[in-house]
Parts: C-alpha cells; sequence; structure tokens
C-alpha cells in the first residue's frame, strides 16, 4: 500500500508539472504571436498603402527598379550635313593617294607666292587678315605642290639618309601630299620661319588655331593624332574644309580622318 501511495504522489507532482508548464508556454506564445500581428498590422497601416498590408507581402522581396539610363548622345548623331564627295572634303593620306596629274582646276597665287586652289584664296585671304588686324605676323608658305615638286622633296629626304619610313613621316610620298590639292597652306608667323613646333608658342600659331573654323579652315596634323594622320605634328599646316566642317571637328578635337570615319559609320 505504501508503495502505491508513492507512486501516486509521485505522479500527481509530475502532472502538475507538466500541466504547469504547458500553460505557461501556451499563453506565453499566444501573448507573444498576437503582439507581434498587432504591431507589424498598426505599422503597416500607418505607412503602407492598404494593398500592401499584407505581411506575406512585406516579406516577398521587392523588384528594384534599376534607373533609367539618361540617354547618351550617339558619337556622330550631330554630324554635321556634309557631302564628302565634294571638292573641299577630299582626303589624301597615305591611304588615300591621288595620281601624278591630280591638281587644282584653277590657281591662285596669294601674298608670298603662295600658290592655292582659288575656290578657298578668299578663306584663306580672310583668315590671314583676320590674324593680321589682331596685330599678329603671318607668312603664307607652301600652297599648292604638284606631284614632280613632292617627289622631289622627298627623294632629297631619302638622300639625306632618312629611311622611306623616317622620310615619309617628315615629307609624305609623291601622291600622299595633302598639298597636291592646293586645299591647304603652311601658315607661319613671319618671325618664326622654321617650320618647327615651337611655333606653336607664338601669339599667332595660337590665334590661327583657335580661329581657323570660323574661316573653313582645321588643323591638319594635330600633335595627339599622329597615330592615326601618319603624319608628324605640324602646328603650321592647315586645312580648307569648309565653315560646317572645320567647326565640327575643332569642337570635336577631330583630324579629318576621323571625321570622314564618322561618315561611314552612320
Ligand atoms: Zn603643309
Amino acid at each position: 500500500m505504501k508503495g502505491n501511495l508513492v507512486f501516486k504522489i509521485f505522479f500527481s507532482i509530475l502532472f502538475l508539472g507538466f500541466f504547469c508548464v504547458y500553460s505557461y508556454m501556451h499563453f506565453s506564445s499566444g501573448w507573444t504571436t498576437n503582439s507581434f500581428a498587432d504591431t507589424a498590422a498598426s505599422v503597416d497601416e500607418s505607412s503602407q498603402p492598404p494593398a500592401q498590408t499584407d505581411t506575406a507581402a512585406q516579406a516577398t522581396p521587392q523588384p528594384t527598379v534599376e534607373p533609367t539610363p539618361v540617354p547618351t548622345e550617339e558619337p556622330g548623331s550631330d554630324l554635321p550635313d556634309v557631302d564628302l564627295t565634294s571638292w573641299e572634303m577630299i582626303l589624301v593620306n597615305k591611304d588615300n593617294s591621288v595620281d601624278e596629274n591630280f591638281a587644282p582646276p584653277e590657281t591662285s597665287t596669294l601674298a608670298n607666292d603662295c600658290v592655292v586652289d582659288s575656290r578657298i584664296a578668299e578663306a584663306l585671304t580672310s583668315f590671314a587678315e583676320g590674324a593680321q588686324a589682331e596685330g599678329l605676323p603671318v607668312y603664307l608658305s607652301s600652297g599648292y605642290r604638284d606631284y614632280s615638286t613632292q617627289q622631289y622633296l622627298y627623294d632629297r629626304k631619302i638622300s639625306q639618309g632618312y629611311s622611306a619610313e623616317e622620310a615619309a613621316k617628315i615629307v609624305t610620298p609623291p601622291g600622299t601630299s595633302e598639298h597636291q590639292t592646293g586645299l591647304c597652306c603652311d601658315i607661319t608667323d613671319y618671325y618664326h620661319d622654321p617650320k618647327t613646333t615651337d611655333l606653336e608658342n607664338t601669339e599667332t600659331f595660337q590665334w590661327l588655331l583657335a580661329h581657323c573654323q570660323e574661316y573653313g579652315f582645321i588643323l591638319r596634323y594635330p600633335e595627339d593624332k599622329q597615330d592615326i594622320t601618319q603624319v608628324m605634328y605640324e602646328p603650321w599646316h592647315f586645312r580648307y574644309v569648309g565653315v560646317e566642317a572645320a567647326t565640327y571637328i575643332m569642337e570635336n578635337n577631330l583630324c579629318l580622318e576621323e571625321f570622314v570615319a564618322l561618315y561611314d559609320e552612320a
């Protein structure tokens, strides 16, 4: 009997223990769950539109809105309406040569016996006079140069000991010189006759560089384009391409090769 009583007491204590633990866990967790749910609901109502009060929707990751890229202008999309086949747009370089009979249809002789294609005579004169009006000395030289003269100059460089490759960087081989078109001119400071890169330090060059496009001219062989033009930097060599093309080329820091290529891509 004694053993039976002990068993009953032990069982009762065990049962009470389980009951207490169960009761505590049930009410405790219930209170906790409701409390969080209420809090979440109140936050939702105050900060979100009704459609998004669902806590499930809250948990779903919202698709990230990609920032709309600002449309950037395509390079060359603002190209001027220039006809590349017109006379003033001819490209002459090592890859685009002219034959020995190529010559301007008519030439004009300007100051310093500078001969150019008659169609650029007026523009070139205005360009030079523009510099002179600012009190800057200008000297025109080397306008039109025919094939045989170019041949002579090139051969002379070779005879001076230059390799064909080195000579070609200084004096372009016959048929590949822009001077054969008569559309360019070497312009130097009257007091700085030698054609060296030091010319860029003269006020005359600074003015010519800043204003050339207003007269339809470009600096044909810029220092940073030597890889493309395959001609050394020549701060004296200006080429006529017309005001529209010249303005675009100078404003966009291009060389003629790059400008022409933009039309091929378009
Ligand atoms: Zn030149």
